[in-house]
């Protein structure tokens, strides 16, 4: 897996993987803005959000693919309503990185819609969809800059107070603090090398901060050792209460209390249903569940 640091010449291969790891990207998207695959419609108007709540998302036979000859999603229909939480599991290579993707607007769609509150993600303006939305990804890529400077990232102008709680909450306060610089400690390639599992949790804290009305967690804590997941994952629960969220899973115990389960395989949702309703049906949920209790499938 390969783990990046963005230095500040940009080239398109970087790019790539940036983008593939969906990190944040306005930034990027300034300073590549040749490279936009996606352009807001002409006249395309802010995403408009009610403060009451988050937003409902809905995919409606979504049909993509990265390459015209090699359809990925084919036909993805789903909805999150507003508040919930809805998890995505299946097999590497089902699409499930590629919904969370496709949520932040990195590309167009085919066939089929994407909305947010009502509102086709194609006539609204990509900054305010990604203003909504905070994405936990598989792999996180950090900037060349300090530790604080990568938290309040998330929320530019946030106090050293707010970003210090939310590293706790994502358990790598103890860990800035244990070094000479603290949060002023230099990351990336010319500075400290942070571990996945550490680099993971700076993105956590990013998230938390952000506090946006739209969560994405994409195995967000997959590089993690198990007692860190767990404790994490009980802070990921409690962010994600009240928000619209979407949970790419790898360990299924993280999915159980969703509103609705999504079994994906090859670009297609294959079965769906609450945890209890997919055990009861016997089928690939069922044997997955089986496979991670029995202790060595957390990857299926
Ligand atoms: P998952 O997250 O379920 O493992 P992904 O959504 O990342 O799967 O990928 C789904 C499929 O799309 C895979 O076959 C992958 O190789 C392909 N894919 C992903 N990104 C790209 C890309 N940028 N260009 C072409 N194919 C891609
Ligand atoms: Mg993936």
């Amino acid at each position: 897996m390969i783990q990046l640091y963005i230095p500040l010449n940009f080239f398109g291969v970087i790019y790539r993987e940036i983008k593939q790891n969906l990190t944040d990207l306005d930034k990027m998207f300034t300073l590549m803005d040749r490279e936009r695959e996606v352009a807001d419609a002409p006249g395309a108007e802010p995403l408009l959000l009610s403060s009451a709540s988050s937003p409902a998302v809905r995919f409606e036979a979504v049909h993509f693919a990265y390459e015209s000859d090699r359809p990925i999603l084919r036909g993805v229909s789903f909805e999150i309503p507003a508040g919930k939480t809805v998890a995505v599991v299946g097999p590497s290579g089902a699409g499930k990185s590629t919904l969370a993707r496709l949520l932040f607007r990195f590309y167009d769609i085919q066939q089929g819609r994407i909305t947010i509150a009502g509102q086709e993600m194609r006539s609204v303006t990509q900054s305010s969809v990604r203003e909504a939305l905070g994405i936990v990804p598989q792999d996180t890529v950090l900037f060349n800059d300090t530790v604080a400077y990568n938290i309040a990232y998330g929320r530019p102008g946030a106090t050293q107070q707010e970003v210090e709680q939310a590293a706790r909450a994502a358990h790598i306060h103890d860990f800035i603090a244990s070094t000479p610089k603290g949060y002023d400690t230099m990351v990336g390639e010319r500075g400290l090398k942070l571990s996945g599992g550490e680099k993971q949790r700076v993105a956590i804290a990013r998230t938390l901060l952000k506090n946006p009305p739209i969560l994405v967690f994409d195995e967000a804590t997959s590089a993690l050792d198990s007692a860190n997941e767990r404790a994490i994952q009980a802070e990921l629960r409690g962010v994600a209460r009240g928000k619209t969220t979407l949970v790419i899973a790898h360990r299924l115990s993280t999915v159980v209390d969703a509103h609705e389960i999504l079994v994906m395989d090859a670009g297609q949702i294959v079965e769906r249903g609450s945890h209890s309703a997919l055990l009861a049906a016997g089928g690939r949920y069922a044997h997955m569940w089986a496979l991670q209790q029995s202790g060595d499938g957390a990857n299926v």
